[in-house]
Parts: C-alpha cells; sequence; structure tokens
C-alpha cells in the first residue's frame, strides 16, 4: 500500500475483549510511523466513523439496527474489512440461543429494562456486508492480527487456516482428553490457530473460534462420538452451538445422528 495506511478499528455489541487484546499489542506503535489510525474509540474518544480507510477492523456482533447501518457505511469507506473475533465473525456467544424470540431473551436478561437503541438478534456481520478475510478466536491471536496486517501492508493476502484443533494437540503431544476421559472436546471441528490452549491444560475445546470452514466440520460423526459417550442430542446441540449459532449445517447434521432415537 502506498504513503500512509489509514487504519480504523470499529466496535459493535460485544464484551470489548478483542479490542483490549489489540489495544495491548505493542507492534501498533511501531507501525505509526507508516499507518494512520482514523477510527478507534476505545483509545482515543476524537475518532471518526465515516472516514474512508484502507483497512476496517470491525470486532462484535450486529445487535442494534443502528450498527446494522454503521457496518453498511464502514463497507463503503474501506477497501478491506476485517471481520475480528467471534463475535463478528460467527455472531459469538451472544447468539447461542438464536432460535428463541428476541422479547424472551430481553426478558430473561433484562426484565423490563429499556435502552435507547433498537435492539435486535445477533448476527455475523457477514449477514449484512461482504467481509473480505476474518481473524478468529474469543479474542483472537496476537499472532493472527498481526500475521494479517502485516501482509495486508505488503500488499498481499493471508492465507486461511483450514485445520482444525486436534492437528495442534497432537503436534503439542497432548493427550486425547475426548478418548481418553470421554471429555466433549470440540477440537475435531474447531478451527486451529491456538496452539490447542485448552486441551494443553486438559480442558475441553469449547469451540471458540468458531467450526473450521469449507464445509469439512463433521459436525455428525462429532456428534455420533458425544452420543456414545452419553450426551443426549440437546447437550450436544447446546455445546456446539455456543459459538456455531448461525452454521446452516449444524442442526441437519446432528439431526441425522438421532432420527429415530427416543430420547
Ligand atoms: S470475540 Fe470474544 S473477546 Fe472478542 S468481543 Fe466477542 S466475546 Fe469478547
Ligand atoms: S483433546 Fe480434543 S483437540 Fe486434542 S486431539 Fe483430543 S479431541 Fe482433538
Ligand atoms: S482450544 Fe478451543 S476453546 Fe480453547 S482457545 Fe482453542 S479454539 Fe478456543
Amino acid at each position: 500500500m502506498e504513503g500512509k495506511v489509514r487504519i480504523g478499528f470499529y466496535a459493535l455489541t460485544s464484551c470489548y475483549g478483542c479490542q483490549l487484546q489489540l489495544a495491548m499489542m505493542d507492534e501498533i506503535l511501531q507501525l505509526l510511523p507508516h499507518a494512520e489510525i482514523v477510527c478507534w474509540f476505545m483509545l482515543e474518544r476524537d475518532s471518526y466513523e465515516d472516514e474512508p480507510v484502507d483497512i476496517a477492523f470491525i470486532e462484535g456482533s450486529v445487535s442494534t439496527e443502528e450498527e446494522v447501518e454503521l457496518v453498511k457505511k464502514i463497507r463503503e469507506n474501506a477497501k478491506i474489512v476485517v471481520a475480528v473475533g467471534s463475535c463478528a465473525v460467527h455472531g459469538g456467544v451472544q447468539s447461542w440461543e438464536k432460535d428463541k424470540s428476541l422479547e424472551e431473551l430481553w426478558k430473561t436478561v433484562y426484565g423490563d429494562g429499556k435502552v435507547k437503541f433498537e435492539p435486535k438478534m445477533a448476527e455475523p456481520v457477514e449477514n449484512y456486508i461482504k467481509v473480505d478475510y476474518r481473524i478468529y478466536g474469543c479474542p483472537p491471536e496476537k499472532k493472527d492480527f498481526l500475521y494479517a496486517l502485516g501482509t495486508f501492508l505488503v500488499g498481499s493476502w493471508p492465507e486461511d487456516i483450514d485445520y482444525p484443533v486436534c492437528v495442534e494437540c497432537r503436534l503439542n503431544g497432548h493427550p486425547c482428553i475426548l478418548i481418553e476421559k470421554g471429555e466433549p472436546c470440540l477440537g475435531p471441528i474447531t478451527r486451529a490457530g491456538c496452539d490447542a490452549r485448552c486441551p494443553g491444560f486438559g480442558v475441553a475445546c469449547i469451540g471458540c473460534r468458531g467450526a473450521i470452514g469449507y464445509d469439512v466440520a463433521w459436525f455428525d460423526s462429532l456428534a455420533k462420538t458425544f452420543k456414545e459417550k452419553g450426551l443426549t442430542k440437546e447437550e450436544i446441540l447446546q455445546r456446539m452451538k455456543m459459538f456455531n449459532a448461525h452454521n446452516p449445517k449444524l442442526e441437519e447434521m446432528v439431526e441425522k445422528i438421532f432420527q429415530g432415537v427416543e430420547e
């Protein structure tokens, strides 16, 4: 990219964990001679949401009508749009119960509380605008962010990760807690890149990086394994939906395993 690169960091509804993760990267300071941060409300109150940028990083899920308009505006103003983190890429954990009505969910969490904005069910950014690249994780790994940014800056395009957490788990030599302890680990269907952090601590993966793409997340095979280990269909669906609620294949594939089975 020629001259100073104009970058914007935009926040939708989220826990702000992704922004915090980015804000803690010292490497971004080294970038300042070459880049202009046009928008980043977490660090600078005088930020501009409607200025043109070369790269727009969006975190959070689209959860209000106002955010629908915001993401459209960001898209119009940006050459490259990057969805950052599970909220932006997959709708986040706040999409978990997306099959329930907004009214029911609202009442459960906020009772009769009112807000000034127009709430809606949480959705991935991609449901509204074209996203050019995704950085996975809740929050994302620093190395993934720096890799993507560095690649854009030299005028190239970062590669996607196309293998599951199990690959990194095996390479690290961790014991398989799914096979050896019967823990409901989602590593086989989850996109790698975290170096199998949770299984490394003996904790089952909950799939925070989202299902591996290219239609190769075998929800059905893993559901069969979980079923053999005694999990009910509802337990399996709940676990797999935590970060994959918007995946169109999930329910259909899990359903296959339970066809004709009385629960
Ligand atoms: S992806 Fe995770 S860390 Fe990032 S904003 Fe959403 S909930 Fe927070
Ligand atoms: S512990 Fe989980 S991530 Fe590791 S190999 Fe077993 S199923 Fe895969
Ligand atoms: S092991 Fe699973 S839950 Fe843990 S960080 Fe990696 S993808 Fe997320």
